[in-house]
Protein backbone atom coordinates (compact mmCIF):
# COMPACT_ATOMS: atom_id res chain seq x y z
CA UNK A 1 0.00 0.00 0.00
CA UNK A 2 2.65 2.35 1.34
CA UNK A 3 4.48 1.43 -2.63
CA UNK A 4 1.30 1.94 -4.26
CA UNK A 5 1.12 5.49 -2.54
CA UNK A 6 4.73 6.45 -3.55
CA UNK A 7 4.25 5.07 -7.09
CA UNK A 8 1.17 7.52 -7.32
CA UNK A 9 3.24 10.47 -5.61
CA UNK A 10 5.81 9.82 -8.08
CA UNK A 11 3.63 9.60 -11.07
CA UNK A 12 2.31 13.01 -9.90
CA UNK A 13 5.37 14.39 -9.46
CA UNK A 14 6.48 13.28 -12.91
CA UNK A 15 2.90 15.00 -14.46
CA UNK A 16 4.04 18.24 -12.76
CA UNK A 17 7.90 17.83 -13.86
CA UNK A 18 6.34 17.39 -17.54
CA UNK A 19 3.98 20.29 -17.05
CA UNK A 20 7.21 22.62 -17.25
CA UNK A 21 8.71 21.50 -20.45
CA UNK A 22 8.70 24.87 -21.85
CA UNK A 23 7.87 23.39 -25.39
CA UNK A 24 4.44 22.23 -24.88
CA UNK A 25 2.78 25.36 -24.35
CA UNK A 26 4.73 27.29 -26.88
CA UNK A 27 2.92 28.45 -29.64
CA UNK A 28 4.58 28.25 -33.47
CA UNK A 29 3.33 29.14 -36.75
CA UNK A 30 1.12 26.40 -37.94
CA UNK A 31 1.99 25.20 -41.37
CA UNK A 32 1.44 22.90 -44.35
CA UNK A 33 2.92 19.15 -44.08
CA UNK A 34 1.82 17.97 -46.96
CA UNK A 35 -1.45 17.95 -49.21
CA UNK A 36 -4.47 18.78 -47.13
CA UNK A 37 -2.52 18.00 -44.13
CA UNK A 38 -1.69 20.89 -41.55
CA UNK A 39 -0.05 21.49 -38.67
CA UNK A 40 -1.49 23.37 -35.53
CA UNK A 41 -0.33 22.59 -32.68
CA UNK A 42 2.65 23.92 -30.21
CA UNK A 43 6.30 23.62 -30.26
CA UNK A 44 5.87 19.91 -28.74
CA UNK A 45 2.00 18.93 -28.27
CA UNK A 46 1.15 18.28 -32.40
CA UNK A 47 -2.98 19.14 -33.21
CA UNK A 48 -3.60 18.13 -36.60
CA UNK A 49 -6.03 19.55 -39.18
CA UNK A 50 -6.87 18.36 -42.51
CA UNK A 51 -9.09 20.59 -44.73
CA UNK A 52 -11.75 19.44 -46.73
CA UNK A 53 -14.44 21.09 -48.64
CA UNK A 54 -17.04 20.01 -46.22
CA UNK A 55 -14.71 21.91 -42.91
CA UNK A 56 -11.98 20.76 -41.30
CA UNK A 57 -11.04 17.71 -38.60
CA UNK A 58 -8.95 18.17 -35.84
CA UNK A 59 -6.92 15.69 -34.28
CA UNK A 60 -6.12 16.26 -30.62
CA UNK A 61 -7.23 19.67 -28.78
CA UNK A 62 -4.19 19.83 -25.89
CA UNK A 63 -4.71 21.35 -22.89
CA UNK A 64 -7.46 24.70 -22.29
CA UNK A 65 -4.78 27.22 -22.11
CA UNK A 66 -3.22 26.03 -25.65
CA UNK A 67 -6.56 26.39 -27.76
CA UNK A 68 -6.13 30.35 -28.01
CA UNK A 69 -2.82 28.90 -29.62
CA UNK A 70 -4.47 26.26 -31.56
CA UNK A 71 -7.05 28.77 -33.10
CA UNK A 72 -4.94 31.19 -33.85
CA UNK A 73 -2.63 29.01 -36.13
CA UNK A 74 -5.91 27.54 -37.49
CA UNK A 75 -6.98 30.95 -38.73
CA UNK A 76 -2.82 32.48 -39.91
CA UNK A 77 -3.42 29.76 -42.21
CA UNK A 78 -6.55 30.98 -43.85
CA UNK A 79 -9.64 28.47 -42.36
CA UNK A 80 -11.54 28.83 -39.54
CA UNK A 81 -12.48 27.27 -36.13
CA UNK A 82 -15.54 27.02 -36.44
CA UNK A 83 -15.03 24.90 -39.68
CA UNK A 84 -14.18 22.13 -37.36
CA UNK A 85 -16.54 19.33 -37.35
CA UNK A 86 -14.75 16.31 -36.34
CA UNK A 87 -12.68 16.20 -33.11
CA UNK A 88 -10.43 12.74 -33.16
CA UNK A 89 -7.63 12.85 -30.24
CA UNK A 90 -4.46 10.19 -29.88
CA UNK A 91 -5.24 9.00 -26.51
CA UNK A 92 -6.92 10.10 -23.34
CA UNK A 93 -4.24 12.11 -21.81
CA UNK A 94 -4.56 16.29 -20.54
CA UNK A 95 -1.73 17.45 -23.11
CA UNK A 96 -3.52 15.67 -25.83
CA UNK A 97 -7.51 15.79 -25.16
CA UNK A 98 -8.15 18.23 -21.69
CA UNK A 99 -9.73 20.95 -23.91
CA UNK A 100 -11.90 18.17 -26.20
CA UNK A 101 -14.96 20.01 -24.49
CA UNK A 102 -13.71 23.38 -25.15
CA UNK A 103 -13.40 22.81 -28.51
CA UNK A 104 -16.77 20.83 -28.67
CA UNK A 105 -18.55 23.62 -27.52
CA UNK A 106 -16.86 25.96 -29.13
CA UNK A 107 -17.70 24.63 -32.84
CA UNK A 108 -19.82 21.71 -32.30
CA UNK A 109 -17.09 19.56 -33.53
CA UNK A 110 -18.45 15.95 -33.44
CA UNK A 111 -16.09 13.94 -30.69
CA UNK A 112 -15.32 10.26 -31.65
CA UNK A 113 -12.83 8.36 -29.77
CA UNK A 114 -11.38 4.64 -29.85
CA UNK A 115 -14.00 2.71 -27.42
CA UNK A 116 -11.65 1.84 -24.36
CA UNK A 117 -10.66 5.68 -24.39
CA UNK A 118 -14.40 7.00 -24.10
CA UNK A 119 -14.82 6.30 -20.41
CA UNK A 120 -11.42 8.72 -19.59
CA UNK A 121 -12.89 10.79 -22.37
CA UNK A 122 -15.86 11.81 -20.53
CA UNK A 123 -14.47 11.27 -16.93
CA UNK A 124 -15.68 14.44 -14.73
CA UNK A 125 -12.67 13.37 -12.50
CA UNK A 126 -9.56 15.75 -12.15
CA UNK A 127 -7.99 17.04 -15.25
CA UNK A 128 -10.24 14.77 -18.04
CA UNK A 129 -12.39 16.23 -19.95
CA UNK A 130 -15.86 15.37 -19.09
CA UNK A 131 -16.74 15.52 -22.64
CA UNK A 132 -19.12 13.77 -24.30
CA UNK A 133 -18.16 11.16 -27.18
CA UNK A 134 -20.31 11.23 -29.93
CA UNK A 135 -19.16 8.23 -31.89
CA UNK A 136 -17.02 4.84 -30.74
CA UNK A 137 -14.41 4.17 -32.60
CA UNK A 138 -13.01 0.28 -33.18
CA UNK A 139 -9.87 -0.58 -34.40
CA UNK A 140 -9.98 -0.09 -38.00
CA UNK A 141 -12.73 2.09 -38.34
CA UNK A 142 -12.59 4.92 -40.96
CA UNK A 143 -13.93 8.77 -40.20
CA UNK A 144 -14.45 10.34 -43.53
CA UNK A 145 -15.19 13.89 -44.36
CA UNK A 146 -15.28 16.12 -47.63
CA UNK A 147 -13.12 13.52 -49.32
CA UNK A 148 -10.38 12.67 -46.69
CA UNK A 149 -10.90 9.59 -44.79
CA UNK A 150 -8.83 8.39 -41.72
CA UNK A 151 -8.24 5.05 -40.20
CA UNK A 152 -8.28 4.47 -36.90
CA UNK A 153 -5.76 1.60 -35.17
CA UNK A 154 -6.02 0.88 -31.79
CA UNK A 155 -2.29 0.74 -30.43
CA UNK A 156 -3.13 0.33 -26.71
CA UNK A 157 -0.73 0.53 -23.53
CA UNK A 158 0.11 4.10 -22.98
CA UNK A 159 -3.84 4.45 -22.30
CA UNK A 160 -6.27 1.75 -23.36
CA UNK A 161 -7.87 2.80 -26.46
CA UNK A 162 -4.67 4.77 -27.61
CA UNK A 163 -4.90 5.33 -31.39
CA UNK A 164 -2.67 5.83 -34.21
CA UNK A 165 -4.57 7.76 -37.00
CA UNK A 166 -3.48 6.98 -40.30
CA UNK A 167 -4.85 8.73 -43.86
CA UNK A 168 -3.76 8.72 -47.90
CA UNK A 169 -2.71 12.76 -48.61
CA UNK A 170 -2.39 13.48 -52.68
CA UNK A 171 0.49 16.34 -52.30
CA UNK A 172 1.87 17.79 -56.02
CA UNK A 173 0.47 14.63 -57.65
CA UNK A 174 2.17 11.73 -55.28
CA UNK A 175 0.07 9.60 -52.74
CA UNK A 176 1.68 9.87 -49.75
CA UNK A 177 1.02 7.52 -46.61
CA UNK A 178 0.73 9.42 -43.26
CA UNK A 179 0.72 7.76 -40.53
CA UNK A 180 0.51 10.21 -36.63
CA UNK A 181 1.61 7.74 -33.89
CA UNK A 182 -0.51 7.50 -30.66
CA UNK A 183 2.49 6.72 -28.35
CA UNK A 184 4.59 3.39 -27.80
CA UNK A 185 5.96 5.19 -24.61
CA UNK A 186 6.26 4.05 -21.29
CA UNK A 187 5.86 6.99 -18.58
CA UNK A 188 7.15 7.80 -15.98
CA UNK A 189 5.73 6.11 -12.89
CA UNK A 190 3.60 3.15 -15.24
CA UNK A 191 3.52 0.02 -13.90
CA UNK A 192 3.96 -2.79 -16.47
CA UNK A 193 3.94 -5.80 -13.45
CA UNK A 194 1.30 -6.16 -11.15
CA UNK A 195 -0.85 -3.07 -12.21
CA UNK A 196 -3.76 -3.62 -10.25
CA UNK A 197 -5.71 -0.74 -12.45
CA UNK A 198 -4.87 -1.98 -15.67
CA UNK A 199 -3.45 -5.72 -15.31
CA UNK A 200 -2.98 -6.88 -18.76
CA UNK A 201 -0.57 -3.20 -19.85
CA UNK A 202 2.45 -5.31 -20.33
CA UNK A 203 0.29 -7.62 -22.83
CA UNK A 204 -1.39 -4.51 -24.43
CA UNK A 205 2.19 -2.79 -24.68
CA UNK A 206 3.22 -5.35 -27.35
CA UNK A 207 0.27 -4.65 -29.36
CA UNK A 208 1.21 -1.98 -31.23
CA UNK A 209 4.48 -2.87 -32.31
CA UNK A 210 3.32 -5.32 -35.05
CA UNK A 211 0.88 -2.69 -36.60
CA UNK A 212 3.22 -0.06 -36.54
CA UNK A 213 5.44 -2.45 -38.49
CA UNK A 214 2.60 -3.10 -41.00
CA UNK A 215 1.57 0.20 -41.54
CA UNK A 216 3.19 1.89 -44.90
CA UNK A 217 4.25 5.52 -44.14
CA UNK A 218 5.50 8.53 -45.86
CA UNK A 219 4.86 11.29 -43.70
CA UNK A 220 6.05 10.05 -40.11
CA UNK A 221 3.94 12.01 -37.72
CA UNK A 222 2.94 11.46 -33.80
CA UNK A 223 0.94 12.91 -30.89
CA UNK A 224 4.70 14.73 -29.33
CA UNK A 225 6.47 16.89 -31.79
CA UNK A 226 9.60 15.16 -30.22
CA UNK A 227 8.39 11.51 -31.56
CA UNK A 228 9.43 12.52 -34.98
CA UNK A 229 11.82 15.55 -34.81
CA UNK A 230 9.51 17.87 -35.75
CA UNK A 231 11.23 21.33 -34.99
CA UNK A 232 14.37 19.90 -36.36
CA UNK A 233 12.55 18.92 -39.55
CA UNK A 234 10.30 22.09 -40.10
CA UNK A 235 13.83 23.95 -39.90
CA UNK A 236 14.99 22.04 -42.93
CA UNK A 237 11.25 22.39 -44.97
CA UNK A 238 12.10 24.18 -48.28
CA UNK A 239 10.06 24.19 -51.95
CA UNK A 240 10.96 20.42 -53.05
CA UNK A 241 12.16 19.41 -49.35
CA UNK A 242 10.12 17.77 -47.48
CA UNK A 243 11.82 16.58 -44.53
CA UNK A 244 8.24 14.89 -43.27
CA UNK A 245 8.30 12.44 -45.81
CA UNK A 246 10.87 9.85 -43.64
CA UNK A 247 10.21 6.43 -43.38
CA UNK A 248 13.33 5.08 -42.54
CA UNK A 249 13.00 7.77 -39.57
CA UNK A 250 9.67 5.96 -39.33
CA UNK A 251 11.14 2.31 -39.00
CA UNK A 252 13.98 3.37 -36.71
CA UNK A 253 12.22 5.08 -33.78
CA UNK A 254 9.48 2.24 -33.99
CA UNK A 255 11.64 -0.56 -33.34
CA UNK A 256 13.73 1.74 -31.06
CA UNK A 257 10.62 1.79 -29.23
CA UNK A 258 9.82 -1.37 -29.62
CA UNK A 259 13.58 -2.16 -27.55
CA UNK A 260 13.22 0.24 -24.82
CA UNK A 261 9.74 -0.95 -23.82
CA UNK A 262 10.74 -4.68 -23.79
CA UNK A 263 13.99 -3.91 -21.60
CA UNK A 264 11.74 -1.84 -19.42
CA UNK A 265 9.52 -5.01 -19.05
CA UNK A 266 12.50 -7.47 -18.50
CA UNK A 267 13.86 -5.43 -16.04
CA UNK A 268 10.56 -4.81 -14.04
CA UNK A 269 9.39 -8.70 -14.34
CA UNK A 270 13.22 -9.58 -12.45
CA UNK A 271 12.31 -6.93 -9.96
CA UNK A 272 8.40 -6.28 -9.94
CA UNK A 273 7.34 -2.63 -8.15
CA UNK A 274 10.90 -1.75 -9.25
CA UNK A 275 10.50 1.41 -11.40
CA UNK A 276 11.76 4.60 -10.64
CA UNK A 277 11.37 7.37 -12.63
CA UNK A 278 13.10 5.96 -15.83
CA UNK A 279 13.06 7.74 -18.45
ZN1 LIG B 1 0.18 10.25 -23.13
Amino acid sequence: MVKRILFSALAFTATLLAQGNPDWHRAIPGFKIAGNLYYVGTADLAVYLINTPQGNILINSNFEEDVPTIRASIEKLGFKYSDTKILLISHAHGDHDAATGVIKKDTGAKLMVMDADVADEESTARGRPGAKVDRVLHDGDTVELGGSKLTARLTPGHTKGCTTWTMQVQDGGRTLNAVIIGSPNVNNGYILVGNTQYPQIAEDYVKPFPVLKSLPCDLFLGAHGAYFGMLAKLEKMKPGVNPFIDPSGYREYVAEREKTFRNEWEREKKNPGSRMGQK
